[in-house]
């Protein structure tokens, strides 16, 4: 998957120096990890890698904003010039012990979304499930989750079980988002209203069950970014690449004209 990225960044290069600084300051860049420890690996950010990529955003001249308060001030048309929102998947414990402190130094807001099993079982992705057992494996404990967001972390839900949500029955759908979100409610006393679709999928369908689930942000993993047409639950939002100079290419834009790959990924393409 990495190999992937690398060398989508290096095919859309020439394309991102044509359109530099025209698009990056008109909309809300959303960008997003998965977990931060030892090395990049996977799904794994290394600790090194993820201070660049901090510097990166910070050199560019991001105005980091929190989810809410980004989407909210896109809607309103007072988004300040490279508008970046920053979000984690999937629940791992080590954003809570490793990138929140990094992130809560530098004073740059976070959404971390939250699969609420995880808050009561002893949860273990599928995509994991190969990996010898090790602790960057581990997911953020209830408790855990309590501690950073009255620290100012942002949580939101990933749904109950991490399912490719087009798939599933309006009832099934139903309970994965209602429940996800009633769950982390009940846990941080405290409203949710933002969703993070399981690997990106998501359909017309799914967007209008979140939208009766009481969801008001909803993000997938379609690139590009943010205008004040985007609907807000269905924002754009790309990973980031290891390379910094990838990163840059994506601030600057070039992964709004790579749109037609990532339908190949809404109809079932493999991600996490
Ligand atoms: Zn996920």
């Amino acid at each position: 998957m990495r190999g992937g990225v690398r060398a989508v960044g290096t095919a859309a290069r020439p394309l991102a120096r044509a359109t530099r600084r025209i698009s990056a300051a008109r909309g809300l860049t959303i960008i997003g990890w998965h977990r931060v420890d030892g090395q990049s690996d996977g799904l794994s950010t290394g600790v090194d890698d993820f201070q660049r990529h901090l510097d990166t955003l910070d050199e560019w001249g991001a105005t980091v904003l929190p989810l809410d308060a980004a989407v909210a001030a896109l809607e309103a048309g007072t988004l300040p010039d490279r508008a970046v929102a920053l979000t984690f998947d999937d629940g791992y414990a080590s954003v809570v012990e490793t990138a929140w402190p990094i992130l809560r130094e530098r004073g740059l807001p976070t959404t971390l979304f939250v699969v609420s099993d995880s808050l009561t079982t002893d949860l273990r992705f599928a995509w994991d499930r190969h990996e010898p057992e090790h602790d960057r494996l581990r997911l953020a404990r209830p408790e855990e989750l309590v501690a950073a967001a009255a620290s100012g972390l942002d949580l939101g839900s990933h749904t109950v079980s991490h399912p490719w949500l087009p798939r599933l029955t309006p009832d099934e759908l139903k309970r994965e988002l209602v429940d996800s979100r009633v769950a982390l409610e009940e846990l941080l006393g405290r409203p949710v209203t933002s969703l993070a679709y399981p690997t990106g999928g998501w359909s017309p369908a799914v967007r209008a069950a979140a939208a009766d689930a009481g969801y008001d942000i909803a993000i997938t993993v379609d690139r590009g970014l943010n205008t004040r047409r985007t609907p807000h639950l269905s924002l754009r939002r790309a990973f980031v690449p290891t390379e910094p100079e990838d990163l840059r290419l994506l601030l600057d834009g070039a992964y709004t004209m790579l749109r037609p790959l990532d339908s190949w990924r809404r109809r079932g393409g493999p991600a996490w």
